[in-house]
């Protein structure tokens, strides 16, 4: 099993070494795809985490009970359709490839499963039709 998360950890925990115990004590790989960690302030992981089910949910009590938020990494990434006039700005700026066009149609797409939360695209968007919420 894999999830992308969005874990956002208070300041007092920060520097607890919470990925090697996600591998050492619950045999669960941890994939980082973007930090923003600083001492003494509130941090942030984006992270892939996979391994067995059991394995997964045992580690999600882990970080809970550690006061970690454990939130689902599409809930983080909002693709606003009706702002998007498909003018591909941001397309080579993708490299994840969560946000595609179709060359057919010319038609641009979102898919929150790929996204890793770089934020590139923010400032390559005229039109704000994306907004990352932390
Ligand atoms: S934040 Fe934007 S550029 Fe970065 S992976 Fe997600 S959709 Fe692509
Ligand atoms: S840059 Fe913005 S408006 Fe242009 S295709 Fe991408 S999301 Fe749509």
């Amino acid at each position: 099993m894999k999830k992308r998360l969005v874990l956002t950890f208070l300041k007092e925990t920060v520097e607890k070494p919470i990925t090697y115990h996600l591998v050492k004590d619950y045999d669960l790989m941890v994939n980082i795809l973007s930090a923003k960690i600083e001492p003494n302030e509130e941090g942030r992981l984006v992270v892939e985490i996979s391994g067995k089910k059991e394995n997964l949910s045992q580690g999600m009590d882990y970080l809970r009970d550690l006061g970690v938020s454990v939130q689902p990494l599409a809930s983080d990434v909002r693709w606003n359709e009706e702002r998007c006039t498909h003018c591909t700005a941001c397309i080579p700026i993708c490299s994840s490839q969560a946000l595609v066009v179709d060359r057919k149609t010319m038609i641009v797409s979102f898919n929150p499963d790929f996204c890793i939360l770089c934020g590139l695209c923010l400032r390559a968007c005229p039109y704000q039709a994306i907004e990352i919420m932390f």
